[in-house]
């Protein structure tokens, strides 16, 4: 049986992919954008938390951590991560769920068994499972594993990835996957190193290996304003469409900030870049652009 770490599973999710569909997210990414909205997948191993609003103060945990991560405060507990050992003992004594550890063990078989329940609504919805994460290629056996078992069920699968991984393991799950979801945050190799941490000629490689698949791509491009709002970048991403015609539609994600304490909960601090949050109008300008440089299916979210 083949298994990996999965960081959070959620069900009736309308935005990652078409219909309704339930979502796996894998932990692990070899990206840091800096607007990163689930940071808590970026680290390929079990990693603690902490939210504060729940927690009753009763300093359970900090008697059973081993590694003296934790201490008694005036406002709850006061952590030093570096210490944490992923241990796990303080979630299991924690009576409120405010601390613990973000990723957990599943199995492939198990993963669709938690699909399954959803089962019914993926037929009258033309929804589906989706993969994300995280880069749920880096987990590339178990996602195989489970897009394999999904498509035994004859469910429509999809694999949202942000395509900086080896040529090798997209291979892997090609063959079980219906439909990609690439996010396209930069066009310029220098820019991406700045602000996503990847290496862009590894993308391009990606996306040349999976467009000759011919297997349905959608861009999903992030919009960061200052960023990535620039004209040679909407020439970029039409230039893309033009290219691969397999690319059927391309999604813009402004940037937002509902993860934002997410970073507090993982010890980090909050992005400097949520400072800077586009407007409406600042979105309906770029979608302007994308469809001025020819890109026809180009929608918002
Ligand atoms: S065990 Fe839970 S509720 Fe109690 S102090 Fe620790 S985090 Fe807070
Ligand atoms: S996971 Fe273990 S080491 Fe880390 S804070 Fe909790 S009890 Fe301490």
């Amino acid at each position: 049986m083949v298994s990996g770490l999965v960081f959070d599973i959620q069900r009736c999710a309308l935005h990652d992919g078409p219909g309704i569909r339930s979502v796996a997210f894998l932990k692990g990414c070899p990206l840091r954008c800096l607007w990163c909205c689930n940071p808590e997948s970026q680290s390929a191993e079990r990693q603690l938390f902490y939210h504060s609003g729940k927690c009753l103060s009763c300093f359970g945990c900090v008697g059973v951590c081993p590694a003296g991560a934790l201490r008694a405060g005036t406002e709850g507990v006061e952590i030093d991560f570096g210490l944490c050992v992923s241990c796990g003992k303080c979630g299991k004594i924690c009576p409120a769920g405010a601390i613990g550890l973000y990723g957990y063990e599943m199995t492939a078989e198990e993963v669709v068994v938690e699909f399954e329940r959803d089962a019914g609504y993926y037929a009258s919805s033309g929804g589906g499972i989706t993969l994300s994460g995280g880069e749920p290629l880096m987990q590339a056996e178990f996602a195989s594993e489970i897009l394999m078992l999904s498509k035994k069920k004859g469910w429509h699968t999809a694999v949202e990835t942000c395509g900086t991984v080896p040529a090798v393991s997209l291979s892997t799950a090609l063959p079980f996957a219906d439909l990609f979801l690439l996010d396209f945050k930069l066009s310029d190799r220098e820019l991406f190193k700045e602000y996503a941490g990847g290496d862009y000629g590894m993308m391009m490689n990606f996306l040349e290996v999976l467009a000759a698949s011919g297997k349905e791509i959608i861009l999903r491009t992030v919009f960061v304003p200052g960023v990535n709002d620039t004209s040679n970048h909407a020439e970029a991403v039409a230039a893309l469409c033009r290219k691969y015609p397999c690319i059927a539609a391309v999604n813009v994600m402004p940037l937002h900030d509902y993860g934002k304490t997410k970073y507090t909960d993982i010890g980090r601090p909050v992005p400097e870049i949520y400072g800077n949050l586009p407007n409406e109008g600042q979105v309906d300008r770029w979608l302007s652009l994308l469809r001025e440089a020819g890109i026809e299916n180009v929608k918002k979210g």
